[in-house]
């Protein structure tokens, strides 16, 4: 209820109707400010005047939000959700749904686990090359050692490299160390997929693995660092280049990014 009565509040104070602190509790100034919208009748109970209110501030933003009752049911939680992402970030939010996310493939990544990926990429552990990364990273299992290269496929690498730059642009060196994306999990190492017996696409150098201890294998979006909107630049930068994050697409394995296709 107190994150409700904040973005309530939030809301009145953008119209200019609302002085007081953005502390979550219903008190009178915030009460009386809610008087003054339009629709809002002040006999119902406080709760239903905040949802009530919500409802109006989503539909006012074109959210769809059901009829306009004061109560709360899934619709207007799934509205209320889209209105406190476009209060803090001022753009509604994009898809996160794995169909409705296209990506493109400029560099005509194949698809893994086949033949057409075999005369690709060649035998496991072929065609490597060592690259310098644009920006330093840190191995995510051992803080203190810092690196600017790795080894990787030699064709992905000149994309690998465009992603990162991208990256350091956006986000410059200073989110980059705060959002923990030069906490490096690795790329190429010739091991099995976890959990599973057939070799991961680390083995051919053509995937990453980012900040693995905020996102660990089995965790989806609820609780992956990366799956937050924080890193949608992030994933855009990747998907320009094709790559494929297996949270974006499978929602397991946040950490995980690869320059395969995931059969459909
Ligand atoms: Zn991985």
């Amino acid at each position: 209820m107190r994150k409700r009565i904040k973005i309530v509040q939030q809301l009145l104070q953008k119209k200019g109707l609302y002085d007081g602190n953005i502390d979550g509790i219903a008190g009178p100034i915030t009460m009386r400010a809610l008087a003054g919208i339009d629709g809002i009748n002040s006999s119902l109970p406080k709760t239903r005047q905040i949802t009530t209110y919500i409802q109006i501030a989503a539909n006012e933003r074109n959210i769809d939000v059901g009829p306009i009752d004061g109560l709360w049911g899934p619709k207007t939680s799934a509205a209320f959700n889209e209105l406190t992402y476009q209060l803090k970030y001022g753009t509604p939010q994009p898809p996160w749904r794995p169909d409705e996310i296209v990506i493109a493939n400029p560099h005509q990544w194949p698809v893994q686990r086949t033949a057409e990926f075999n005369s690709f990429f060649g035998e496991r552990g072929s065609q490597l090359i060592l690259i310098d990364l644009p920006y330093e990273m840190k191995l995510s299992w051992d803080l203190r050692t810092k690196t600017r290269r790795t080894r990787c496929h030699a064709r992905v690498a000149d994309s690998l490299q465009r992603v990162l730059q991208k990256v350091k642009e956006i986000y410059g060196e200073d989110n980059i160390s705060s959002l923990h994306l030069d906490h490096f999990g690795g790329c190429y190492d010739d091991r099995p997929i976890r959990n599973g017996s057939l070799p991961s696409m680390h083995s051919w150098g053509i995937a990453l693995d980012f900040d693995p201890t905020r996102n660990e294998l089995n965790w989806g979006r609820d609780r992956a660092a990366l799956a937050h909107p924080d890193y949608y630049d992030w994933w855009n930068c990747w998907e320009e280049e094709g790559w494929i994050s297996l949270g974006r697409k499978r929602n397991f394995d946040w950490m995980h990014v690869q320059a395969a296709r995931l059969p459909e």
